[in-house]
């Protein structure tokens, strides 16, 4: 049988699913003896049977029925009588906070009978007539569906009207008349008189919280939040205690710890003389509950117990709100409360050194989410700004330089020491040297994955992405955006993590955490004598060291440069997942590859291939000594041609015009004509990865020489390389068969040329859902996988993982058909499930099959506790995402 209504001594905190959050903590307190005003929740249940009908069930009227009858029975008074009326609050509470979402009405019961009995039990007729006039209020808004404004707008003729500026200024008088006046409104606007039947009132205000589950702006957060639509909420029915009954009374808000800051002690804020809506909407100043202290230490000495008793309990800050009538302290409701990301960290360690928790449950107190805030300068929250746009956080961190507007200028004027930020339509690599000189990188167009922010967030560059409604002009080296016109040299300041544009400056300050971790504790510390931030530190350090202690998945990263990886490797990094050596080719080398990839001719090809070899292999030395004794994973070349050839477009033009004028260049036609026979409609799905290895000659057997020379290399020198081979796109185990044996056979060549043995590991990237399905074939071939699931993604939803985000994802969200981008966290269900077949058929044929992931999915905290799950060994991301990595899959194993 459906369960609609419980009293708050049947429940308790465990049943937030029926009860939903705020009723299951009600019941909770209910059980532990604290003074919770008595009164009864109506169950989820009840608000998915009304979402289904769209009628209140029969039975929830006679479970009401009863409850109120139970409740009035407890109190000795009766819902709207004449003589001490009982009056009611009805509050939502879904299982799930939606602060500010549904609705609430509060002094159900009144009328114009119940008003006297009202003010005779209180002895005070102006309260009696305020509360009146704010249930008309509240209920002509939110049962009626009448404009605030139009009550709002009464009220203030009544202050006008008398000359006070203050609602409390308003004699008992003025409300009786003002309560006549927002009646008439109801009338009025509704052609009905305002319900005078106490029941009629409490099932009205019961509808209206029930239907405002499904209310527009609802949704909106529930999907921004991920919270399923098919929850439904509560509606907690609870007698009124008044705060607003003179100066004995009062109500506030507390949090048993700073949320804030973590600082250990009560903290919280105090209204004397007001009711619950008061101290939210900050009208008058509140008092601190040290004033509370002074004012009414009986209530307060209470207060303080009921807190330590709730924290005690709950092992965990909790927020409360209480009321005090006449001396007397009533809980309203408590929660285990929001805090920032430092007081996560602090208060976890806290309850630990309390012996409230154990250090697992410190773990899972904190996330990932919260230690990259920590670990980003950021702006300083007084800082002054002005907003110019928003747009996709693709990177996260808070840059401020001047504008420019190509990657050229960007390195000069950064070479002469000024901080810039690059602005772009979009990024192409030619822009790598502008990116690696900038502070941060603005970009018109492009995803999460577009390649400005896949190289920001390796590169740990802050980057906003996606500003469509920058118009940006190369002509006058400008952009506008909402009426401002920023020109090249002018100051902005960009902030990755929310998505922010600002005009001018804006104050930054350093991270303290991101120095723990870069350059170690000691270091750290010594750095600030702020008491609260050492105190931090600490905390990450303590939490930090506990998550690679339990943690089962290994953290690689993927680093491309000898840089990134000692960056990486003090970050914490256990070898490095993926070293695309495409971005060892862009500025000059370009041309290089360029050449070997247009080459008709053998001799051209062998040239190019020859000039690169020893840059390559240097590559190699220095990475390979950066990571000395650890894995490294490099992947072979794999550019979609689009980026390493010149612009089909624009070298078209070039030519024509070129051809107009009568000054033809022949190189350029001739390029022209490669170009013309390269072009390919669709880059991505074209000559990318092991087809490119294939079909040109030498290019593979270049990279892979470069390797093996350069393990040689660091071997002779008395190093301990761990250099992998990996070859990307694979789609057929033939593939993978070619380039093994092809790589087996340079292994021998040059281990003979040194006089050493050459093994190294030849592995496969997982990239195509064909390979995901012959995965047991691929793994005779291979000696580990990597999931690529940038690509996994694109080749299995079918999505560009270029031009998505700004085409279609914003829709797609909207309309609820995704509630993420898959790009940024793995499709469990979809891409997800060729993982899991992937990997128990690639482990069928090799027991011993080393598997990780080195997607951007490889940093997503939701996303690691997935690949922990199905069994991976690692998983590899930015170098910056490293120590969020090690901390989530700490939390994937406790
Ligand atoms: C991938 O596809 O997930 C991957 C890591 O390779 P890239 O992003 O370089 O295509
Ligand atoms: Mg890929």
């Amino acid at each position: 049988m459906a369960t609609y209504v419980k009293d708050f001594s049947e429940g308790d905190r465990d049943q937030k699913d029926l009860l939903g959050g705020k009723g299951a903590n009600l019941a909770e307190m209910t059980r532990l003896g604290l003074p919770v005003p008595p009164g009864f929740t109506i169950t989820t249940e009840a608000c998915r049977a009304f979402m289904r009908t769209g009628e209140v069930p029969a039975e929830l009227r006679v479970e009401v029925t009863m409850a109120l009858r139970r409740l009035e029975d407890a109190l000795g008074r009766q819902l709207g009588d004449f003589h001490e009326p009982l009056l009611v609050s009805v509050r939502s509470g879904a299982k799930f906070s939606m602060p500010g979402m549904m609705e609430t009405v509060l002094n159900v019961g009144l009328n114009d009978a119940s008003v006297q009995g009202l003010a005779q039990f209180s002895g005070d007729e102006r309260f009696a007539w305020d509360s009146y006039r704010r249930l008309i209020q509240m209920f002509g808004r939110t049962v009626l569906g009448l404009e605030g404004e139009l009550f709002a707008d009464a009220l203030d003729k009544a202050k006008a009207g008398r000359g006070v500026t203050s609602d409390v200024e308003l004699t008992a008088d003025d409300l009786r008349v003002l309560v006549d006046t927002f009646k008439e409104i109801v009338r009025t606007e509704t052609g009905k008189e305002f319900p005078q039947h106490p029941r009629e009132q409490l099932d009205l205000a019961i509808v209206a919280v029930l239907q405002s589950w499904g209310t527009e702006r609802a949704r909106l957060y529930r999907r921004k939040e991920r919270i399923p639509d098919d929850l439904g909420t509560a509606v907690n029915v609870c007698s009124m205690v008044f705060g607003n009954l003179g100066p004995t009374s009062g109500t506030g808000v507390a949090f048993t710890r700073n949320p804030s800051t973590g600082e250990t002690g009560d903290y919280g804020d105090y209204l004397v003389n007001a009711q619950g809506e008061d101290v939210v909407a900050g009208i008058r100043n509140t008092l601190s509950l040290a004033d509370l202290e002074e004012v009414d230490p009986v209530a307060y000495g209470e207060l303080r117990q009921a807190m330590r008793r709730l924290e005690t309990h709950y092992r965990d800050l909790c927020d409360i709100e209480f009321t005090i009538e006449r001396g007397k302290l009533w809980m309203l409701q408590t929660r285990v409360g929001k805090r920032t990301a430092p007081a996560a960290f602090r208060i976890a360690c806290q309850l630990v050194d309390e012996h409230l928790i154990t250090m697992d449950e410190a773990l899972s107190r904190v996330n990932g989410a919260q230690l990259s805030q920590l670990l980003f300068p950021q702006f300083d929250a007084d800082g002054e700004r002005t907003l110019l746009t928003k747009a996709m956080a693709a990177s996260p961190g808070a840059a401020v330089g001047m504008a420019v507007f190509d990657s050229v200028t960007a390195q000069e004027w950064a070479e002469e020491g000024k901080d810039v930020i690059l602005v772009r339509r979009e990024t192409n690599p030619d822009d790598l040297g502008g990116m690696i000189a900038a502070v941060g990188i603005l970009t018109a167009r492009g995803g999460k994955t577009s390649h400005a922010a896949v190289v920001a967030r390796g590169m740990g560059r802050t980057a906003v992405v996606g500003a469509e409604a920058l118009d940006i002009d190369m002509v006058t080296r400008s952009f506008t955006v909402t009426g401002h016109k920023v020109h090249e040299g002018d100051v902005i300041a960009i902030d990755g993590s929310t998505g922010d544009v600002f005009l001018g400056s804006v104050p930054v300050m350093p991270s303290p955490v991101s120095t723990y971790l870069e350059e170690g504790l000691d270091v750290a510390l010594a750095s600030t004598d702020d008491e609260e931030t050492r105190d931090l530190v600490m905390a990450v350090d303590r939490i930090l060291r506990h998550a690679d202690a339990t943690r089962r998945l290994h953290v690689h990263a993927n680093a491309d440069t000898a840089e990134d990886a000692a960056r990486a490797r003090r970050l914490g990094a256990e070898g490095i997942g993926l070293c695309r050596t495409e971005h060892m080719f862009l500025g000059e080398r370009r041309v290089l590859v360029e050449r070997v990839v247009l080459a008709t001719q053998d001799a051209t090809r062998q040239e190019a291939l020859d000039a690169l070899l020893p840059l390559q292999r240097e590559d190699f030395v220095d990475l390979l000594r950066e990571m000395d004794g650890l894995p490294t994973t490099i992947r072979l070349l794999d550019p979609p041609l689009h980026e390493f050839l010149p612009d089909f477009t624009e070298l078209s033009v070039k030519v024509a015009l070129a051809e107009a004028s009568g000054n033809v260049d022949e190189a350029d036609v001739q390029l022209l004509a490669a170009v013309t026979r390269m072009h390919e409609a669709n880059p991505m799905l074209g000559l990318r990865g092991v087809r490119l290895g294939l079909v040109v000659p030498g290019l593979f057997a270049l990279q892979i020489r470069a390797i093996c020379e350069a393990v040689a290399i660091r071997r002779v020198a008395g190093g301990d390389p761990h250099a992998e081979i990996m070859v990307p796109l694979v789609g057929s185990v033939q593939e993978l068969r070619i380039i093994r044996e092809e790589a087996l056979g340079i292994m021998a060549e040059v281990g003979a040329e040194h006089g050493i043995t050459l093994d190294l590991p030849v592995g496969v990237m997982i990239e195509l859902p064909r390979a995901a399905l012959t995965a047991d074939r691929i793994a005779e071939e291979a000696q580990f996988f990597s999931f690529g699931t940038n690509d996994l993604t694109q080749t299995t939803w079918g999505f560009s993982r270029d031009d998505v985000e700004g085409a279609f994802f914003a829709q797609y969200t909207a309309n609820g058909v995704l509630s993420v981008s898959p790009f940024e966290t793995i499709d469990a269900k979809g891409v997800g499930r060729l993982v899991r077949i992937a990997v128990e058929e690639g482990r069928a044929t090799r027991p011993d099959l080393t598997i990780g992931v080195c997607g951007e999915h490889g940093g997503d905290p939701e996303s690691i506790r997935f690949f922990d799950s199905v069994g991976l060994d690692y998983v590899s991301c930015s170098p910056f995402r490293v120590p969020v990595a090690r901390l989530e899959a700490g939390r994937a194993s406790v």
